[in-house]
């Protein structure tokens, strides 16, 4: 039997992840056409996403959108290498695996590169930006993740943005997984660079991401990039003259991003988004609880993105036959991402209706019943 709860007629399960997520039919059926990379009908397409992307953080006066072929990580990889200078300093504050991502990421790019390391249980702290940066002043940019999807934390972005610019450094935004749910306004929150990607809150399937560059930073970073294929300047240069990607575009992906987009529109936007992901980390949060789960993060800074819970302290329990049975029941689960404990995570984005949630919860219960795990409750353990 499938518990398929979402509009979707088909009987796959539901994706409880962080993208690739739950799409919509009217997305998939995006995908049933082919494109000429070269199609004025498909540049507009292209043209109409940058346009609107811009419109979600209020920073068409401002901002650039330039597009990237790719998962998430190759747009931060082109931002980072076309926005920072190769003698550039950047500064991570670290609370988990995308941060570290980050760190290495500039590191690779021959950045120098410092960290704040927290533990992925804390949030990062605007104190802390702000006692780094005065202590030193050759850090010119912070790389910061907004939502650090690695154990679900939300991080204060922005006041971080505001102890950036009062210190006068560029602030690079990892948004991959908060984007067009958690508010980003770029006329109240200063920033160099928002990243965020297809496949993530904005419902479209994986295959591309896209920098929303501010203008006057983007035009001085002619020549910056180690990459030709990730070159972000060149990318935008490019595409403003011909109105085509310079390389091949990922043509199904882009068109359904532009359907995504709609139905984005057509719910309400960011506020009725994020409400929806709200709703569904509360109900997912709330009848865990009721089972004996515990989540790892405390409720006050934890993302409505994704949930991390304590696996069960029971002999009976093992993530993979776990997995395998709340699957068989028509909901997909993530593994942990923690360096030290044993976790597994829920999603809560993604498209599927209101019922998902709840009846993701009842799946996890017949699972326990089915693998006769009676303590699910971890004893305490310090983070
Ligand atoms: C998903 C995600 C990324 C990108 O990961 P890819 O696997 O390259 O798509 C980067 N940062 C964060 C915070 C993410 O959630």
């Amino acid at each position: 039997m499938s518990a398929s709860t979402s509009s979707s007629s088909s009987s796959y399960p539901i994706l409880l992840t962080p993208g690739p997520l739950t799409t919509s039919d009217r997305t998939r059926q995006a995908m049933l056409r082919d494109w000429g990379s070269w199609d004025g009908d498909f540049n507009q397409i292209t043209a109409r996403i940058r346009q609107n992307v811009l419109r979600i953080v209020n920073g068409e006066a401002t901002h650039e959108c330039v597009p990237m072929q790719g998962s998430g990580t190759f747009s931060v990889e082109a931002a980072i290498g076309t926005l920072t200078l190769k003698n550039a300093h950047v500064l991570v504050p670290n609370n988990g695996a995308y941060c570290a991502r980050l760190a290495r990421i500039s590191k690779v790019l021959g950045r120098k590169t410092s960290t704040i390391d927290y533990t992925e249980a804390q949030q990062v702290s605007p104190a802390d930006v702000d006692k780094a940066l005065a202590a030193d002043p050759s850090i010119t940019h912070v790389a910061l993740v907004h939502c650090e999807t690695g154990a679900g934390v939300l991080n204060p972005l922005h006041e971080i943005a505001l102890v950036v610019a009062k210190h006068g450094k560029g602030l690079i935004i990892d948004a991959m997984s908060s984007f067009g749910a958690i508010d980003i306004d770029a006329g109240k929150t200063p920033f160099d660079a928002v990243i965020a990607a297809s496949g993530k809150c904005l419902e479209g399937v994986p295959g591309m991401g896209f920098v929303i560059a501010r203008r006057t930073v983007l035009e001085k970073c002619e020549g910056n990039s180690h990459s030709l294929a990730l070159d972000l300047y060149d990318q935008w240069v490019y595409m403003n003259k011909t109105t085509q990607w310079r390389f091949t575009p990922p043509t199904h992906v882009v068109a359904a991003l532009d359907e995504a987009i709609t139905q984005y529109f057509d719910e309400g936007g960011l506020a009725a988004r994020g409400g929806r992901y709200e709703r569904n980390c509360k109900a997912l949060i709330e009848g865990m609880r009721q089972l004996g789960f515990r989540s790892y993060l405390d409720d006050d800074i934890q993302a409505p993105i994704i949930v991390t819970f304590h696996a069960p302290d029971d002999p009976a329990y093992d993530f993979k036959r776990f997995y395998q049975e709340v699957k068989k029941r028509g909901y997909i689960l993530y593994p942990g991402k923690l360096t030290a404990m044993e976790t597994f995570r829920v999603g809560c984005i993604g498209h599927f209706g209101e019922a998902g949630i709840p009846g993701a919860v009842a799946a996890v219960a017949d699972t326990l019943k089915a693998m006769g795990i009676k303590q699910v409750t971890a004893p305490e353990t310090v983070a």
